[in-house]
Order: structure tokens, then sequence, then C-alpha cells
């Protein structure tokens, strides 16, 4: 599953003249189905169970979640049983989107709850209910969420030989996990990580700087202004957007998280926001499978 980090630096007029260096970690090219970040954040779950001989993995996700789907195939890979609490009763008795099909193809088993229920996800008496019911199993926080999440973020920086080269990472945030892992990454070095959040984290992402500097290490700078109306949301000048930057660069944003981050990197790029020199590594969280629940980029 793993495999030694791909950079690629992106080359336009736009660049150059904006005299800033712009890299992408390629996590999207990880795997065809466990693209991304969300392998990373499984892998320390995968290992707590393999050592406590757990059976089965139990999580949290919307119907569109990549973290659901890449845990379907994780788990099956590595031989266990597991099961999607979906957001959504009403969704048991329809057809699958083409995520929770995949989910059901690769072994997992759906159980749709109510939007009421979903929001217990991290109760204690509500996750010890579950618990009861599947004695054997590791209950894994929505989006692998918590340290044990952070800490396989860390091994996927970790593969980078000259990580503190880059002034900036950036990455999208959904449970900002990834983000907070890449933060923890680069503690010791004068790298920033910058996040754009694909839906309103105002909020979370307070408690998260709050809980960055207990640990001494630098807040999270966070770019707000780049949700287009929260998750999920794409509108058609975000596929633009995404149709432009495949065409310039050769690599496509996924339309939940990284078009809006490569939108607001751009965005600020043109505004000036970097002094000339600066180098960003840009990290390609993947995410590819949710153009399924999207028109295609169609001209
Ligand atoms: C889940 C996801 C994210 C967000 O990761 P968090 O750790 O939840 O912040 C970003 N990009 C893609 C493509 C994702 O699937």
């Amino acid at each position: 599953m793993e495999k030694p980090a791909i950079i690629d630096h992106l080359f336009s007029d736009f660049l150059k003249e904006h005299k800033v260096q712009v890299d992408i970690l390629r996590e999207d090219l990880l795997h065809p189905q466990i693209s991304g970040n969300k392998y990373w954040k499984l892998k320390y779950f995968i290992k707590e169970a393999q050592e406590k001989n757990y059976n089965t993995l139990i999580s949290f996700g919307g119907a569109y979640s990549n973290h659901i789907h890449a845990l379907a195939y994780t788990g099956k890979k590595f031989g266990f049983k597991t099961i999607g609490i979906i957001r959504g009763e009403e969704l048991a008795a329809k057809e699958r989107n083409p995520t929770l099909y995949d989910a059901e193809q690769y072994g997992m088993k759906l159980d749709f709850i109510s939007r009421k229920d979903y929001k217990m996800r991290f109760d204690t008496k509500f996750l010890d209910t579950i618990k009861k019911k599947h004695p054997n199993s590791l209950i894994i926080p929505e989006g692998g969420a918590g340290d044990t999440g952070e800490k396989g973020v860390v091994d996927m920086i970790g593969r980078i030989q000259n990580i503190s080269q880059y002034n900036y990472i950036l990455v999208c945030s959904g449970t900002s996990t990834t983000a907070i892992g890449i933060a923890k990454a680069v503690k010791d070095s004068e790298t920033k990580v910058i996040t754009v959040p694909a839906l309103n984290l105002r909020q979370t992402l307070l408690n998260v700087n709050d809980r960055l500097v207990k640990y001494g290490i630098d807040p999270l700078i966070s770019w707000q202004e780049y949700t287009f109306g929260g998750y999920g949301k794409f509108p058609d000048e975000l596929r633009s957007f995404c149709k432009d930057f495949q065409k310039e660069y050769n690599i496509l944003p996924d339309p939940v998280y990284t078009s809006k981050g490569l939108y607001g990197l751009l965005d600020k790029i043109s505004q000036g926001y970097f002094k000339k020199g600066t180098k960003i590594l840009f990290v390609h969280t993947g995410g590819l499978q949710g153009w399924r629940g999207y028109n295609k980029l169609s001209d």
C-alpha cells in the first residue's frame, strides 16, 4: 500500500510571473481505490485492530464519504469485516450512490441511522451501545479523526526528503485530521501549514489551534473564504476552474476538497499573498472517486 512520495512541480506563465514555486504531493496516485489521506488516517487504526485481534472495523460517514469508501476497501484488504454507519435512514430503501455501492461491493455492511442519532457519534454512551452489539470490533471516529489518524499523516509527510525546503504546506480540511498531522510532522521546522476548509469549520479550527498551541505547535493558518457555500457545494465557477486547472497542469482536482484548495491557492497567489521565491507544497489528498457523485467535466 505505501509507496514513495510522488511530487510534481507546476509550470505556468502565471506562476513564473508571480515567482512562486508550487509542488503537488500526489496522494491522489497512492492507490486506485483508497486515494490520498484516507489510507494514512486509517493506518494505525488497522494496526490497533490487528494487535487487539478484532475482526471488525466500524466507522461513520455521510452518503458520499471518501472515508467510508476507503475503510470498506482497506478493511477487506486487511481481512476485516466492516460496518459503515451512514447518516440518513431514508437512504436505506434507496438505490445506492456510487460511493455506497462500492462500499457494499467491498463487503461493508451499511447501517443507516437518522440524522438525530448521527449527531451522537461522539457520545460515549452511544458508542458503548455499538460496542456491546459488536464486541470484537474497533470503532473508528468519523474521518479517522484524533491522535491515531494524525499519526498516520505524520508518516505520510515523513516520506518526503527535505520537507523543510517548503515555506508552506497547503491542505484542504474536513475534520482537519490531515492538517493537524501535517502540523505535527513539521513542528520542528519553519514550514507553516495552511488549511482551506471545504465547509464552515470556524469553531473546529479555533479548537484545533488551541490544542496545537498546547502541544507547542504553531497554529494552522486558515483561509475560510473558499468553502463555496458549504460541504459538497460545487457551483459552475468551481467546475470551470477544475476544467481549466486540468488543462493547464494536467492534474485533476476532486470536486469536494482539492478544487476549493487549489482555487484558493491560485487566488491568493494572484493577490500577491506570497513573497517572491516562496516554495509551497500542496497536498493532493485524492478523493477522485467523488466525481461520480457529480456530472463529469463535459464541455
Ligand atoms: C477527507 C478528505 C479531506 C479532508 O481530510 P480531513 O483529515 O478530514 O481534514 C481532504 N481531501 C480529500 C480528497 C478528502 O477525501
